[in-house]
């Protein structure tokens, strides 16, 4: 089968540099990973070999058995960061500076008196880090979460991994809705994201379906599937090469290839190689 890789696809800047501060980390039993530090499952089979203890992101507390704990590269709030502190933690910080930028600017405007607006998941770890300092503020997912907002001074920022085309159609919503108030729009999208969302838009005209690699709770590789997804073609998720199917793609001869931010280069050659070497019969029985 013929396969096309995405000109840019796979692990960005910000997940290899936390990958490699707790690759390289000393006493790695000493430290608790907080939270999911990327969400691919490889890379967290990686992380737990090393010796660390890690907790699942809905049940984070204070209250960790280790004296050191990272913060992973989706952030924390300040606020919690304190709340470690002060119970005798020493933070391990590997959060990507282009999450710390969005807490940096929604902090700002908050304090300057503007209602932060957050378009993003508001059950996503960075969202909720982003939120965690704000008193003012909502988070909108689709266009049915805008409404009125009870201030005359609004500001919007997003989830790094916001579609542009979603971004655009929150922000006329919430202008529209809240017409007549001073509106800062921010777009925080981060670039390894918008590079690797171009690419599958560029991609999508040249294959029959579309194969994602990334966990499946990793809210850019699903963002990445529904691009696919909304040009109609048949898209399949998968974590690792084992995954695949031949029968997903009986009758097809091209696909294309991306993955998501936190998958590893290696899980990517090795899906590459798998859909390569894959024989697709175009009669009715599947060869292998
Ligand atoms: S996806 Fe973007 S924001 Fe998230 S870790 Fe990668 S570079 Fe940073």
């Amino acid at each position: 089968m013929k396969v096309i890789r995405a000109q840019a696809m796979g692990m960005c800047f910000g997940v290899k540099d936390a990958l490699s501060t707790v690759m390289m980390m000393d006493y790695p039993e000493r430290a608790t990973v907080y939270g999911q530090l990327v969400h691919n499952g490889e890379v967290l089979k990686r992380i737990k070999a090393r010796g660390f203890s890690t907790l699942e992101e809905s049940d984070r507390t204070p209250a960790v058995s280790t004296p050191n704990v990272v913060i992973t590269a989706h952030g924390l709030s300040d606020k919690e960061r304190r709340t470690l502190e002060a119970s005798g933690k020493t933070l391990i910080d590997t959060t990507c500076p282009l999450v710390s930028r969005v807490h940096q600017i929604a902090r700002d405007l908050h304090e300057k008196g503007y209602f932060v607006i957050v378009a993003g998941r508001k059950d996503h770890v960075e969202v909720q880090g982003i939120v965690g300092d704000l008193e003012r503020f909502a988070v909108v997912a689709r266009p049915e979460d805008v409404l009125v907002y009870p201030s005359d001074r609004i500001a919007v920022v997003c989830q790094t991994t916001t579609p542009p085309a979603l971004l655009d159609v929150l922000f006329e919503t919430i202008s529209r809705k809240n017409a007549g108030k001073e509106i800062r729009f921010i777009d925080t999208i981060c670039g390894p994201t918008r590079k690797r969302q171009e690419a599958v838009e560029d991609l999508l005209p040249k294959v029959q379906a579309l194969v994602v690699v990334g966990g499946k709770n990793s809210n850019n590789t699903r963002q990445l599937r529904a691009l696919g997804e909304k040009a109609g073609l048949p898209c399949f998720q998968v974590e690792r090469a084992s995954e695949l199917r031949p029968g997903w793609f009986y009758g097809l001869d091209t696909v294309g290839l991306t993955a998501g931010t936190s998958t590893l280069d290696q899980t990517i050659d090795e899906v590459y190689a798998a859909l390569v070497e894959m024989e697709v019969s175009c009669d009715a029985t599947i060869r292998k």
